[in-house]
């Protein structure tokens, strides 16, 4: 089943959210082709899940620490993001990489928020510069090696990888299909082991391009942020078929 996924990123405190949730459920009817899952900011997830109880949108979360709880001033319990409502989980995202140095801990957090309940997003791509010097594959793989070390292949049940490539997020240049396809069918072979792997492709989707994305085999979802900032745009990727 398709998977599309928003990250509204550190947008939206509590009110915006609920009012870009009451766009989105104005727009929607049951069943919904696929799944989708809105990811606002930690502040807002209590109060977006209630909104969510009996509605056929899921909620997620941005990010969470590898602890349950605990003096660790600041951080998110991946127990609470669950309390919540969170089914999914985004770990590793490129801006999380960037601006928190965030990497060894990556396969902590993918464990955490399987013992949680949630299933993991996990977020890999290479940067232009790697790109283009050929290095695209061998620096994702890294990625995944390092973010699933040590992990129970048995527990990765239906994990969600998602394929960002850092120059095409919040760009507007998105990656060409064909290279998303290479990418995705690498990250399958690689990870063949596992039941129920989805990937999906993040960088600039939008309703205009997602079609392209979402039609190739190896494709089975879409990470979105800006597109996911308005309830007009989101629910056309929802409904991207029609
Ligand atoms: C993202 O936040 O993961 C993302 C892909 O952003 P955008 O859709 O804005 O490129």
């Amino acid at each position: 089943m398709d998977l599309i996924v928003a990250n509204w990123k550190m947008n939206y405190g509590g009110r915006d959210s609920l009012q870009l949730v009451e766009g989105l459920l104005e727009r929607i009817k049951e069943p919904l082709p696929g799944e989708a899952v809105l990811c606002p900011p930690a502040t807002a997830l209590f109060m977006v899940g209630d909104r969510l109880k009996d509605t056929p949108l899921q909620l997620g979360c941005q990010n969470i620490f590898y602890e349950k709880e605990g003096a660790f001033t600041g951080e998110i319990s991946p127990d609470f993001t669950r309390e919540a409502g969170s089914n999914y989980a985004i770990i590793g995202h490129s801006e999380r990489r960037q601006h928190f140095d965030e990497g060894p801990e990556v396969s902590r957090k993918v464990e955490a928020a399987l013992d949680s309940g949630m299933t993991p997003i996990l977020c890999v791509g290479e940067s232009l510069q790697e790109r283009e010097g050929g290095k695209a594959w061998a620096v994702v793989r890294k990625q995944l090696e390092e973010a699933l070390e040590g992990i129970n292949s048995e527990k990765l049940v239906g994990l969600a990888v998602a394929y960002e490539p850092v120059w095409a997020i919040g760009t507007g240049k998105s990656a060409q299909p064909e290279d998303a396809r290479e990418m995705a069918s690498h990250i399958i072979k690689e990870l063949s082991y596992m039941k129920g792997l989805r990937v999906l492709y993040g960088g600039s989707v939008k309703p205009e391009n997602i079609a392209d994305f979402m039609a190739l085999e190896e494709i089975s979802g879409a990470l979105v942020g800006g597109a996911s900032l308005k309830a007009e745009s989101f629910a056309q990727l929802i409904y991207w078929e029609k």
